[in-house]
């Protein structure tokens, strides 16, 4: 028998009064990580349900900061017409994330929080350069980058802010698991960047799955950036890739597979990124 409480609190001083009281506050909020078979629960304190906390879900991208409440669900992300407009990689990494059941229980806080490696919105949120408002343990309210969220210090993600200032104009997402649907990533990557006329602009790339954490891939944009898309530019791009993985994953066994399919996966972002075809013959020339 645990003496674990649970909680459903209306509204977020409601929550902050439970945050200050002498009980240890763990979060729940779709469970589909929490729930696993396997997952201790803690046998002690308050599991607090944050899916009903009014205000703590919703998307605001009409103009100004991109602003996400954590209990936004991963298919609210997936469905929300202004972000697709103003960022679509996240509506994208969302719509790749599991199952309709799972999208629709599964939210942002939830995926931050809960700090896989092969998250999905995770590197799409480094790459907007996220922060994220807190209410820590005590009540009081914080705000850190995404970089330096520490799950285990007990904050509750209220919200992730993407800055205006940092968005450009294009975004795009791409994922590659062990199966095509409902698959976990092995490697995921997310661009941001500026392209007309046929050439770069500025070009940032993040990937997720090669480290604990998301890792900005500074050379594979570095290979683009400011130049035609050609596919001698795609040729030194993958090459860059394959360089990024290297330098990422030095002794680990599945280096020699990921600086392959890094290259592959990187065509798709691109061709997504610049709104063509895959399957476009520039692409198969790069080969
Ligand atoms: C079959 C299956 C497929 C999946 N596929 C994918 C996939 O393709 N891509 C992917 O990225 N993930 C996937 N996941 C993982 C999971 O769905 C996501 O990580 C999801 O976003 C977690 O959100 P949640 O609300 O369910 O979190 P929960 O399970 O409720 O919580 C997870 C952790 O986050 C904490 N937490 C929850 N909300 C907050 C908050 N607002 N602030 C602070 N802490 C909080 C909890 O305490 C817990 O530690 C999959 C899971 C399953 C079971």
């Amino acid at each position: 028998m645990t003496a674990l409480a649970p909680s459903r609190p209306a509204d977020l001083a409601a929550l902050a009064r439970l945050m200050a009281g002498p009980l240890p506050v763990r979060f729940i909020a779709g469970g589909t990580d929490l729930l696993l078979p396997g997952r201790p629960l803690p046998r002690q304190g308050l599991l607090v349900d944050v899916s009903a906390i009014n205000g703590l879900a919703g998307i605001k991208a009409d103009g100004g900061d991109i602003e996400i409440g954590g209990a936004t669900t991963v298919a609210a992300l997936a469905a929300h017409a202004g972000l697709a407009k103003r960022f679509p990689a996240l509506g994208q990494a969302a719509a790749e994330c599991g199952s309709v059941q799972i999208r629709n229980r599964a939210t942002l806080g939830g995926n931050v929080a809960n700090a896989a490696p092969a998250a999905d919105l995770v590197p799409v949120l480094a790459l907007a350069e996220a922060r994220l408002r807190l209410m820590m343990p005590g009540g009081a309210n914080a705000e850190v980058q995404l970089g330096d969220f520490r799950p285990e210090a007990g904050g509750l993600v209220m919200e992730a802010v993407l800055p205006a200032a940092r968005l450009l104009p294009r975004s795009a997402f791409a994922k590659l698991g062990p199966r095509r649907d409902l698959t976990i990533s092995r490697l995921n990557m997310a661009a941001m960047g500026e392209f007309s006329n046929g050439r770069f602009g500025a070009l940032r790339l993040v990937a997720g799955s090669l480290g604990p954490r998301p890792i900005r891939l500074g050379r594979a944009g570095a290979a683009l950036a400011g130049r035609r898309l050609t596919s001698a530019a795609l040729r030194d791009f993958m090459q860059a890739l394959s360089e990024e993985v290297d330098a990422a994953i030095p002794g680990r066994a599945s280096r020699n597979w990921k600086r392959q399919a890094i290259r592959g996966l990187g065509l798709d972002l691109i061709a997504r990124l610049c709104g063509l075809s895959p399957r476009d013959p520039l692409f198969d020339e790069a080969l």
